[in-house]
């Protein structure tokens, strides 16, 4: 069974921020019938769990969710690889994983995201040694625009331009990834730690947990709050200046902290640590947008310095902005390709008009650091300055010309900034 929702009933991005006008969503049950209504589409594109907030996943014609074909997980416990479903979100695999002794080495803020609509985005966690989600994937399958089931293996010359596609290659089923033996986690959050702090000690404090982020709304002295992620052999050992929270806290003030996974230090599974917030609870705000520049770590200073002097510009318009590090990977279009990265990312109030208006500013005190926009995300930048940032885009231009080349995939965003 297929089971077609009309253009009426798809409606919009997680957070509303842009209305799909595809024709049709379609909801298969099995592999074959996916790949049919694939092979008998002029136009059609994945749909993941629509977290992004732009028009990135939508479609000129129809769009295909796998949720509803069955995949099941397969863990190779020798190699210390999992084949998952794509389809999933992180949160429902996680558990199947970790019952099966096995981790994933970084998550995102949210697990409500699917693994397969991340991994398109190069969606990223936090921690100067751990590499965004995508850089986990070992090999992808797809279904291609003729509705054939292909396989890429990493080792391969296309595999680094196959991983982070957009959407853009065919519909992923399963991606088999690179998994650790399960681990437990702590989360400490401090409170009060100086501007001066984070300037002079940047390095040591993204180093001082497995995975730690800096939640700031530019007040002019103090950032909110680092959350520090440690495995279960380690423990925070500097403050920093700041003070251990001694309840629960959400990333955005005054939102309540039921909707965050537990800090106060006591130790839980890495899957109901390593995001922020809880599966099964509201991530975030819900009423927001969201835009993130990725930069080459070294220029990080000059970059909150740079941040710090348009913050007139941005606090009015901010309910918080994190700042994360991530190690450099391999693929072609992620905003870490082939540099250790800082990302700031900026949670917006929903007033589409004010965020349009902020960010050409925002990308001008940014462009001196070669920042990168996350596909996912609002950005202003246009075609050629993200041709001067991803110095693979020509690659992925030709990749994608090879592996569709009707345009099966394609959309109004992919033409207007990529392919
Ligand atoms: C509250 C919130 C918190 C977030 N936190 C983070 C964060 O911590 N780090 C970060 O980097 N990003 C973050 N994001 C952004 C988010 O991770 C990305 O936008 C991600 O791509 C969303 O995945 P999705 O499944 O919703 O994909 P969608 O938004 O549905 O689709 C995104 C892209 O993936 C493609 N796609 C989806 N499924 C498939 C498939 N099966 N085969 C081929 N292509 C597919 C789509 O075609 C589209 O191009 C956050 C977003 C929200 C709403």
């Amino acid at each position: 069974m297929d089971r077609a929702v009309t253009n009426q009933t798809i409606g919009t991005t997680w957070a509303g921020t842009h209305t799909f006008g595809a024709r049709q969503l379609h909801v298969p049950h099995s592999l074959e019938q996916a790949r049919q209504v694939i092979a008998d589409a002029t136009r059609i594109r994945a749909l993941g769990s629509r977290h992004s907030f732009n028009d990135l996943a939508d479609s000129p014609g129809d769009l295909i969710s796998l949720r509803e074909v069955p995949l099941p997980l397969e863990v190779d416990a020798a190699s210390g690889t999992a084949l998952v479903h794509g389809s999933l979100t992180y949160g429902a695999v996680a558990e199947q994983l970790d019952a099966a002794g096995f981790a994933m080495p970084a998550l995102a803020s949210l697990p409500h995201i699917s693994i397969a609509g991340a991994v398109a985005t190069a969606t990223h966690g936090s921690g100067d040694r751990t590499p965004n989600l995508a850089a986990a994937v070992t090999g992808v399958e797809l279904i291609d625009a003729d509705g054939e089931l292909r396989w890429f293996e990493r080792g391969e010359t296309d595999f680094p331009g196959v991983v982070v596609a957009l959407g853009a290659l065919g519909v992923v089923t399963r991606l088999r990834l690179a998994v650790e033996p399960t681990f437990q986690v702590r989360q400490d959050v401090l409170n009060g730690v100086r501007w001066e702090t984070v300037t002079e000690r940047f390095d040591e404090i993204t180093s001082a947990a497995h995975s730690v982020s800096i939640f700031t709304r530019w007040a002019e002295d103090a950032i909110d709050q680092v959350w520090l992620k440690s495995r279960e052999d380690s423990a925070p050992t500097e403050l920093f200046g700041g003070r251990i929270a001694t309840e629960d806290q959400h990333p955005i003030l005054g939102i309540d902290a039921i909707n965050a996974t537990h800090q106060g230090g006591l130790l839980g599974p890495w899957y109901d640590r390593l995001p922020h917030f809880r599966m099964g609870f509201t991530p975030s705000n819900g009423t927001e947008i969201q835009s993130e520049y990725l930069l080459d770590r070294r220029h990080a200073v000059d970059a909150i310095q740079a941040l710090r002097e348009i913050r007139e510009q941005l606090v009015g318009l901010l309910q918080v902005c994190e700042i994360r590090t991530m190690a450099a990977d391999d693929l072609w279009l992620s905003a870490a390709y082939e540099r250790d990265t800082v990302a700031f990312h900026f949670t917006w109030f929903r007033e589409p008009e004010a965020v349009h208006a902020v960010l050409p500013a925002l990308e001008r005190a940014l462009a001196p650091f070669d920042a990168r926009p996350h596909w996912g995300k609002w950005f202003a930048m246009d075609r050629s300055g993200l041709e001067q940032v991803f110095p693979r885009i020509g690659d992925f231009r030709d990749l994608a010309g090879r592996l569709d080349p009707a345009g099966t995939f394609r959309n109004d965003y992919l033409d207007r900034l990529v392919l």
